[in-house]
């Protein structure tokens, strides 16, 4: 059975006017709450359901350089540090940990494909290093006898879904943010070309500026508007 998804408070009322609708509270709606409300923004947030109760829940947890695509690794050194700084200034436990991150494998080639990687752990700093049979048998002493190496990256961890965005959003909501879960955002209203609100289900906002930060339902949200998100399950859409 998945850990019970942390519940944060909502705010009853919805403001009249925000400068950022936030739609979706998932980790990128909360992180994106909590960064825009630190700038002095005030920011409104919608959930349907409540904050993490899709995706940002159900992953397994990996914060991790390691084994990255290059052009990713910019964003991944970052928000390594932004974890680091989020424990810090929320002063809540987000469960991430620099527990180190291992890979196993039972393949050659994949073996020699991180071997490769490591040019790249060098060009951006992250620490990683090759773990020969024996090390990763030690580790990993399931299927031992069929892995043939691994790699190991000591400054990477995991963070923990169930409380990662929950706790995000009430260190939003503490900067002034506020929080409005069971709350679905129907339609932008437009006009001369311009976001003049957001239609809820309890409600009207007044703003200029909509973050959709609606996972998985974001194409649906945006099509409407003409706007083409590509979703990998949906690729007419
Ligand atoms: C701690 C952590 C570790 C992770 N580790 C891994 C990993 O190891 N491997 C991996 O592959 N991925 C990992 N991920 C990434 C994860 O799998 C997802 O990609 C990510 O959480 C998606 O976040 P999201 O905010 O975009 O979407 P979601 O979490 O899906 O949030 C979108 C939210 O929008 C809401 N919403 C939708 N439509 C509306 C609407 N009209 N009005 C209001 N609300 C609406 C939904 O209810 C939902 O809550 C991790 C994420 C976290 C938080």
């Amino acid at each position: 059975m998945s850990p019970r998804v942390e519940s944060i408070h909502s705010d009853e009322r919805l403001p009249a006017e925000a400068d950022v609708v936030i739609v979706g509270g998932g980790i990128l709606g909360s992180t994106a709450a909590y960064f825009l409300a630190k700038r002095g923004l005030s920011v409104a947030l919608l959930e349907k359901g409540h904050v993490a109760c899709e995706q940002s829940s159900r992953n397994w947890g990996w914060c991790r350089q390691q084994n990255r695509d290059r052009r990713e690794l910019p964003l991944s050194v970052l928000s390594m540090r932004l974890w680091d700084e989020l424990t810090r200034d929320i002063n809540r436990d987000l469960g991430f940990r620099r527990c180190g991150l291992v890979y196993a494998t039972h393949d050659e080639a994949v073996l020699a494909g991180w071997e490769r990687w490591r040019e790249v752990a060098r060009e951006y700093e992250v620490g990683t290093r090759i773990l020969s049979r024996a090390e990763v048998a030690e580790r990993v002493p399931e299927a031992r006898d069929k892995w043939v190496g691994g790699s190991y990256s000591e400054r990477d961890g995991k963070a923990e879904p169930a409380l990662a965005a929950p706790a995000i959003a009430d260190g939003a909501r503490a900067l002034g943010a506020t929080i409005h879960q069971e709350c679905a955002a129907r339609a932008l209203d437009l006009a001369n070309g311009k976001i003049a609100g957001v239609h809820t289900e309890k409600g009207y906002i007044r703003t200029s500026a909509v973050l959709c930060a609606a996972g998985a339902w974001s194409s649906r949200f945006l099509r409407p508007l003409g706007i083409r998100f590509p979703h990998p399950m949906n690729r007419s859409s």
